[in-house]
């Protein structure tokens, strides 16, 4: 699929005389050079979202639900060709990329699915004469900005709600990854979505994109995943224009496993929840607690396992995990594995960077790591596997609970109703028990703490995008 690399706003594409080359990480070639979005682009995405607006809240719910699921059936036919250009601008493992439009269109579903439940709620009548209800309007125009990680499913999930809801929406995708996202917005044209309810403007100077939404009086609410320092941020850049937000940022999850846990499942599952995207996702493992009788058969299990996986390009079907995302990704990995090493943690698994020069790296296991370690306060967004060793189960949910963020967090134990226990206690937006398949369009998925606030799936989703009107109605009143 020829992709589009200019901007995507009102149906057409919208070029710049700046541009920005957009890398390969496994191979470090450009994809392709970029559009870059100067201010006035930004700005005139905005002002086209807020006509759009004034059409799109007017279509009745049923029929831009029936336009979500054109769009999603034919991001389902284009799913190969989407998935390679995901894979070319991110370096994640093309089969990966294409579970990720499977994820994103499923979402689209859901969202049109919630756009025609019923909204209005009447409530019980105050006097014989006057009647009390509420009603849900769509806020207005919505900006979404996307990390690199999911370039497909971010977009999707946000973009899905906020369309669902009645608003329009102005995309910033990740630097890294703006291409897929412009291939999604284009095909939104040509499912038959109006034009102006979904623009895309990728720009190398996202700041100028902060600026410019907080500034704006027209967006009226902003849709944020990436890290918790660009969150805050925008958090604090927001207040001026008094912005909805939802901000879904980074996470430091736990994975406890008790003494009485099933082994061979908690090493299937850890290898999942830490080496799936090159570990380049929120909710990875980042902190192992294991139980001090099964370290040994926990940490020898899972550096096997590890051992066989094969870093290499997302195209090569062989590959069990693709490059980091960029130089500075790579720099953050090496610097967490020699800070925990120089301080006495054990490589069961991988090494110390065989190649400088690539951003591939050897996944791996470090046993003997504590909580003095860089590994234990930061996201680490890449493929380590850091054992701590504990004895008692209270200081494990302790240990769990130990961090600034509140995302994802895991718990193993055949005990089911001391599973439960631990669970309520574990401070994190979604928990997974003995599992860690915790994404479903039905559940809910958002963080705690210093990993944001707002919720994306589940039965509320559409609520983000939507404000409660309250109404009084006065029907026997007569003037004198
Ligand atoms: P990032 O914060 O650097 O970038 C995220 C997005 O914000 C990008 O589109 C970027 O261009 C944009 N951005 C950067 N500075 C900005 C500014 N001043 N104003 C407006 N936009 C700005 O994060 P990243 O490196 O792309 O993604 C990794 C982070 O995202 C990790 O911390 C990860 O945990 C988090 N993440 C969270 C979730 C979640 O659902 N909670 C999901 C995926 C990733």
């Amino acid at each position: 699929m020829d992709h589009l690399t200019a901007a995507w706003i009102d149906g057409v594409a919208v070029s710049s005389s700046a541009t920005f080359d957009v890398l390969n990480p496994a191979t470090g070639e450009v994809v392709a050079p970029a559009a870059d979005a100067d201010r006035a682009t930004i700005d005139q995405a905005i002002d086209v979202a807020s006509r759009a607006f004034e059409e799109w809240r007017s279509v009745p719910a049923v029929d831009r639900a029936e336009q979500i699921r054109q769009w999603a059936d034919l991001l389902d036919a284009k799913a190969e060709e989407l998935a390679a250009i995901a894979t070319a601008e991110s370096g994640k493992l093309f089969r990966e990329a294409r579970g990720e439009v499977g994820a994103g269109t499923a979402a689209l579903r859901w969202a049109a699915d919630m756009a025609v439940k019923p909204q209005r709620t009447d409530l019980p009548a105050p006097s014989e004469t006057r009647q009390h209800f509420t009603a849900s309007q769509p806020v207005g125009v919505v900006a979404c900005i996307t990390p690199w990680n999911f370039p497909i499913a971010a977009v999707l999930v946000k973009v899905g709600a906020a369309i669902a809801a009645g608003c329009t929406v102005v995309v910033k995708p990740s630097e890294e990854t703006p291409f897929v996202a412009l291939a999604i917005a284009q095909l939104s044209a040509e499912a038959g979505l109006p034009p102006g309810v979904v623009n895309v403007v990728p720009t190398s100077t996202p700041a100028e994109f902060g600026n410019a939404i907080a500034e704006s009086k027209t967006v009226r609410a902003v849709s944020f995943t990436g890290s918790t320092r660009v969150g805050k941020l925008l958090y604090e850049q927001c207040a001026g224009t008094m912005k909805r937000l939802s901000l879904e940022l980074g996470g430091n999850a736990p994975f406890i496993v008790f003494a009485d846990a099933d082994i061979d499942r908690a090493v299937d599952d850890a290898v999942n929840a830490r080496f799936y995207n090159n570990g380049q996702i929120c909710v990875g493992a980042n902190r192992f607690f294991i139980h001090e009788d099964v370290y040994d058969e926990f940490s020898q299990g899972l550096a096997a396992r590890v051992r066989e996986l094969q870093p290499g390009d997302g195209t090569d079907e062989r590959s069990d995990v693709g490059p980091l995302i960029n130089r500075r990704a790579k720099d953050h990995f090496t610097s967490l594995l020699n800070n925990a090493v120089d301080a006495g943690a054990e490589v069961l698994a991988g090494c110390i960077d065989k190649d400088p020069e690539s951003l591939f790296v050897q996944p791996t296991v470090l046993g003997n790591v504590n909580p003095e370690m860089d590994v234990y306060t930061k996201e680490i967004f890449g493929p380590m596997a850091c054992l701590y060793s504990f004895g008692d189960s209270d200081d494990a949910v302790a240990l769990a609970n130990d961090t600034d963020a509140g995302l994802a967090a895991y718990a193993y134990s055949e005990d089911h109703a001391f599973l439960a226990d631990v669970g309520a206690q574990l401070e994190a937006g979604v928990v997974g028990l003995n599992t860690t398949q915790i994404f479903a369009s039905d559940l809910p998925f958002g963080g705690t703490k210093e990993s944001g606030f707002g919720r994306e799936h589940g039965e509320d989703c559409l609520d983000e995008f939507l404000e409660t009107k309250s109404f009084s109605v006065e029907m026997g009143r007569k003037s004198e």
